[in-house]
């Protein structure tokens, strides 16, 4: 979605317009309207925005626009603009891009990554670079055999720096920042801000302005998203339950599975192996060639669950995905969207469950408040506990003060409720307890097989069962077959 204001209408040079107006791009992306008048003032930027918002072309542009101003010759091993990336495709697409937008004026941009002969990298960096795209192992290397010299560093970017902290290059940066000049304009992305990107962040930049690409909310609301109130101990279980359902449903059924850590996300793989279930785990401590063979065994349906963390996660851009499981809540609101928006790509159905724990509900409430939408409750499960959505209508009565009518809260109006069993959910029906209509009609209901049309009703006044055992459970055959994909029934995604 791009803005009202033309390129045109940005004070870059005419190469640049000319190079813009060959790859037909009109407007500039919110971030390229936010950050690019900003970086032409000299100033730090602090960017909270992922891949596909048009954040290279928000940096190259102006760098490209101050290159062209003051057009010098490089020196022999050193570069004005050096960009740092996790990867090595990214490298390249980031180099590619900024000699697209240079196309028509005096630019050199060159690439340092690993896994390639360095002879051609020691060759450019001899000459002297424009712009360098780099890793920092690769580009560390070349630093110790004395090929690179950071001293002419003018602009520098860390670019996707949660991913760069997942791959463990924290202390490779460290080592490259130190010998960075203190006069530099210095730019910094990523797709999400945790405590510990805030600090690196600090450590670099001077006095940034920040730019925050809040998510689409729209994207939430396109997609079946519900919520499961389950006990930890029982999250491997109700996973392995609805991939049996998603199974039975026959067609390739791509399931994508987050969890918090990447112990979690290998440990849940593994647990899934044993169930027969083929699935993989793609995290930072995999290779990338180990995560790009992941990442093929997905799209192609060998490998129908993938189990992975955030950060690996990003770049996954597969079609029918039909379910996204969240295994665990993530660390940051804006992930739930990242994550359920891996699935109903292209306009396919597709459907997000959420796992929440009676630990997760503060991050449950910090998600719908992003989203500005409360998740509905799919109930009809054997492990699902109903005190939890009590407690969570408790909790947001207290932080609004009041309740929903007006009335103070009152914990026990709840808790006999719970007692009398009067929340009980309804067959084909999702609970969804913020809706003003209470019991709302969901796209999973009566026309297509869903999760809560199979198995007994639940009561609620009875407790969750205990965890099942993984190992003496009967072993699951592996399917040989790759399914195809599932129509949804003609039922309408929105809700
Ligand atoms: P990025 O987020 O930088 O990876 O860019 C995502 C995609 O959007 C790339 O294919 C860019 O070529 C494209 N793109 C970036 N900016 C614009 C724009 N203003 N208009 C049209 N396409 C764009």
């Amino acid at each position: 979605m791009n803005t009202s204001t033309s390129f045109e209408a940005l004070p870059l040079a005419a190469p640049l317009q000319r190079a813009l107006r060959a790859k037909n791009y009109t407007h500039p992306s919110p971030i390229q309207e936010q950050a690019i008048p900003v970086l032409l003032e000299g100033r730090d930027l602090l960017g909270a925005a992922q891949t596909g918002t048009g954040k290279t072309a928000a940096f190259a542009l102006p760098i490209l626009q101050n290159i062209h101003e003051n057009p010098a010759r490089p020196e022999r091993h050193r570069m004005r603009a050096l960009v740092l990336t996790p990867t090595r495709e990214l490298a390249v697409q980031v180099a590619k891009s900024f000699t697209d937008y240079g196309a028509h004026m005096k630019v050199t941009v060159e690439t340092v990554y690993g896994g390639v002969s360095m002879s051609r990298q020691i060759t450019a960096m001899k000459r002297g670079v424009d712009v360098l795209v780099a890793t920092p192992g690769r580009l560390l290397d070349l630093r110790n055999q004395g090929e690179v010299d950071f001293g002419g560093v003018e602009f520098f970017v860390l670019d996707e720096a949660d991913r760069m902290l997942d791959m463990g290059f924290i202390n490779d940066i460290r080592k490259i920042i130190g010998e960075l000049p203190a006069r530099r304009q210095s730019l910094f992305f990523s797709a999400t801000l945790s405590p510990e990107i805030n600090e690196l962040a600090h450590e670099i930049l001077n006095n940034p302005a920040e730019i925050r690409l809040s998510p689409k909310v729209t994207t939430a609301e396109k997609i079946d998203h519900q919520l499961c109130y389950v006990g930890q101990e029982n999250k491997l279980s109700l996973l392995q339950h609805l991939l049996n359902e998603q199974q039975d449903r026959g067609g390739r059924q791509l399931t994508l599975v987050f969890t918090r850590t990447k112990f979690r996300a290998d440990k849940v793989a593994k647990a899934l192996g044993r169930e027969g279930f083929r699935a993989e785990a793609i995290h930072g401590n995999k290779t990338q060639a180990a995560r790009q063979r992941a990442l093929e065994s997905f799209r192609k349906g060998r490998s129908p669950i993938l189990v992975a963390t955030d950060v690996a996660a990003r770049g996954i851009d597969v079609k029918d995905v039909s379910l996204v499981v969240n295994f665990d809540m993530p660390d940051e609101p804006e992930s739930y969207v990242h994550r359920i928006g891996r699935t109903a790509r292209g306009g396919a159905a597709g459907t997000a469950l959420t796992f929440c724990s009676e630990d997760n509900l503060k991050e449950l409430m910090a998600v719908e408040r992003l989203i500005k939408t409360e998740i509905p409750v799919y109930a009809n499960h054997e492990f699902h506990i109903e005190k939890l959505g009590h407690i969570r209508t408790m909790a947001a009565k207290m932080t609004n003060g009041r309740g929903r009518n007006g009335s103070r809260p009152s914990f026990k109006k709840d808790r006999d409720r719970d007692r009398d069993g009067q929340n009980q959910a309804r067959p084909g029906r999702s609970r969804s307890r913020f809706g003003k209509g209470g019991y709302q009609a969901s796209p999973y209901s009566s026309d297509r097989p869903s999760f809560r049309d199979r198995g007994p009703k639940q009561d609620d006044t009875a407790a969750a069962p205990k965890a099942r055992d993984f190992q003496n459970r009967p072993k699951r055959k592996p399917s040989r077959k790759i399914p195809t994909a599932v129509r949804n029934n003609g039922q309408p995604l929105a809700r």
